[in-house]
């Protein structure tokens, strides 16, 4: 599996240590053949589905001008160029007023809402104009994990690490290379500019690579060279990363939805973009675990079949619809 943060230069990452290695393949997650626009085309409703022209492309990330650099001249640039709105020397941002109101429109439209997908889309397999530059939000995202919340937590943090290093990257380089462009420069001189941050970023010395690292946010110039393995986020996604949650013998619904589709339930957890497909017996055991009921008896007072078994159980623990009422499922958090 390819590290989030395999797109940064090989200075920075020679800093992340344990967090630049060993990440799961999340099989479950087939972008090419995506089980979500597959549930779509079979009637799956929303929000247990996706739509085949929006997939989990119904965001914009931000594109650091390294990242543009690494690109190049591509239609997906270009076209972003001709938007004018967010283009600088900093690299490509969301047009204005985009972030402001992607929380609330996200709610019922990821997934789904075309106007909300990404400006470098451009549909086929993999979807994706910039694929070879795509940020860190775009390589750590998964519509599946195999370790459920942990799992999608940790990509998430990870995320959200990658990208505050890509802008404390690309901000590195508007100070310190010169001739930065100006936001109404032509596109050639900008993607002349995003061609040098790309080169520059590849011959980063130590010393700017340590610089960089002691900016990322929240910066602390006085901390130790390894801070970002061991600051709290750090930590964080490690302690994430290694959660390996034992199946208790008790076990309590923890069902944050449902949704009928011909002679299957789908049962959410963690994320409908994630539900099992159980059989509808599958109530009759969530009314018997009670609590103090071991889930293997309720089991076998319905008595197993090929439908409602063990598997059914573990599955739906690893998406969080079964959780340990002594909470050892919980998450870590931070400190
Ligand atoms: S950058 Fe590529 S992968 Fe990321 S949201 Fe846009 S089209 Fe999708």
């Amino acid at each position: 599996m390819a590290s989030p943060f395999a797109h940064l230069p090989a200075s920075i990452r020679a800093r992340l240590g344990e967090l630049d290695t060993s990440w799961l393949d999340e099989e479950r997650s087939t972008c090419s053949a995506c089980p979500l626009v597959s549930e779509g085309e079979v009637g799956v409703a929303y929000p247990f589905s996706m739509a085949r022209e929006a997939r989990c492309c119904t965001a914009q990330p931000n594109l650091a001008n390294f990242l543009v650099g690494r690109v190049g001249d591509v239609p997906a640039v270009r076209a972003r160029l001709a938007e004018r709105d967010g283009v600088t020397a900093w690299g490509l941002r969301a047009v204005t007023g985009y972030d402001d109101t992607f929380s609330q429109r996200a709610k019922g439209g990821f997934g789904r809402d075309v106007s909300l997908r990404c400006l470098f889309w451009v549909g086929g397999d993999h979807a994706c104009g910039v694929w070879d530059g795509r940020s860190a939000r775009c390589r750590a995202f998964f519509c599946r994990h195999e370790h459920g919340l942990a799992g999608a937590m940790s990509w998430s943090q990870a995320a959200g690490l990658g990208v505050s290093i890509e802008a404390t990257i690309a901000e590195h380089l508007v100070t310190t290379l010169a001739g930065a462009p100006s936001a109404d420069a032509s596109p050639d001189d900008l993607l002349a500019w995003y061609a040098r941050c790309a080169s520059a970023v590849d011959g980063l010395d130590e010393a700017e690579a340590l610089a960089i690292i002691r900016a990322v946010p929240p910066a602390t110039p006085a901390a130790p060279v390894d801070r970002i393995a061991g600051s709290p986020r750090g930590r964080l996604i490690t302690k994430l990363r290694v959660q390996r949650r034992a199946v208790a013998e008790v076990l309590v619904p923890a069902v944050s939805a449902t949704q009928r589709h011909g002679e299957r339930v789908l049962v959410a957890g963690y994320s409908s973009f994630d539900a099992v497909s159980a059989p509808p017996s599958v109530f009759a055991l969530l009314a018997r675990l009670d609590g103090t009921t071991p889930w293997r008896t309720a089991l076998a007072e319905l008595g197993y079949d090929q439908a409602l078994d063990e598997s059914l159980v573990y599955e739906l623990h690893r998406v969080g619809a079964l959780r340990d009422p002594a909470g050892s499922d919980d998450l870590p958090e931070t400190e």
